[in-house]
């Protein structure tokens, strides 16, 4: 695989960063993933302003324009021809000598590599995912996309522990968001319940997208707090995420939700992110 690496394309067993990068010793980076279908990038803009964003809002100096980046992303897909599956990018302060203060004049670092994967023809569309509750033990801005992502890691070894997919993390007794995905659940009368964006959740891209096709397809909204107990009762569950689209979720804590299989709206809504993802692809 060709990986790049702060202005180079090289395979990845050559590609070298600093010992003293700050993305190792502080988790002082960011990232961004986008899908690739038919060697295109997916909705690739919202996560450039997001990455962007992310930069901004820790005073990190970017190492390329968001042109440039988006240049680099298409070279690495032609590069390693990449037909489907996801480019990942990180950007980090860079190396310094090691000191809690942002070093006076940062070399910002930018990697990127991309990973082969089924999006679309994903087994688990059909299946659907079973997820675990755990508490939400993560930092106060998860707003923004760092690479500090142990918290979200244990929560998915906590999940494969007790034999579920993946977990949904709960604070003060409301869910934020899945391990690495937004969370959703539709009540038995139909509408679409999600946490309203803040500094507790990640601003999905997938996220937005979704919610403006369900808001044209007429489905009722509500962006508001919902509790575990809540969830339990719910007709049907899902997560969205670049890189997982619409997944439904038929089981929370052993429980079964709906039916066990995806519902039908988690299905109409795959459906219609995949429409659009496959016109811009
Ligand atoms: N929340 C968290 C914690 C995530 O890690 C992700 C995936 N990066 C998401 C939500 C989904 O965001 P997106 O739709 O932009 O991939």
């Amino acid at each position: 695989r060709i990986v790049y690496v702060n202005g180079e394309f090289v395979p990845e067993e050559d590609a070298k960063v600093s010992v003293f990068d700050r993305g190792f010793m502080f988790a002082d980076g960011v990232y961004e993933v986008s899908s690739v279908i038919r060697g295109k990038l997916i909705d690739n803009e919202g996560h450039m302003v997001r990455l962007q964003r992310s930069m901004n809002e820790l005073d990190m100096p970017a190492p390329a324009t968001n042109e440039e980046i988006e240049a680099i992303q298409k070279q690495l897909i032609e590069n390693n021809d990449l037909d489907e599956g996801l480019i990942y990018l990180q950007v980090t302060r860079g190396p310094a000598d090691r000191d809690f203060a942002y070093p006076k004049e940062p070399k910002p670092s930018l990697v990127l590599f991309t990973q082969k994967k089924n999006v679309i023809d994903n087994p688990i569309a059909e299946t659907g995912i079973s997820v675990i509750t755990v508490e939400d033990i993560r930092w106060a801005r998860r707003d923004i996309k760092t690479v500090g992502l142990l918290a979200p890691c244990m929560a998915k070894m906590q999940a494969k522990a007790a034999g579920a997919d993946d977990a949904w993390l709960v604070e003060d007794g409301s869910v934020t968001e899945g391990s690495s995905n937004n969370a959703y659940i539709v009540t038995k009368d139909g509408t679409i319940v999600t946490r309203y964006v803040g500094n507790q959740i990640l601003n999905g891209i997938t996220r937005r997208a979704v919610l403006a096709l369900a808001k044209e397809h007429d489905y009722n909204i509500e962006e508001r707090l919902f509790s575990v107990e809540e969830c339990y009762e719910a007709a049907e569950a899902f997560v969205t995420s670049a890189t997982m689209f619409v997944q439904g979720v038929v089981k929370i804590d052993g429980k079964q939700i709906g039916d066990g299989k995806p519902g039908p709206v988690a299905k109409k809504l795959r459906e219609y992110y995949v429409e659009m993802a496959l016109a811009e692809a």
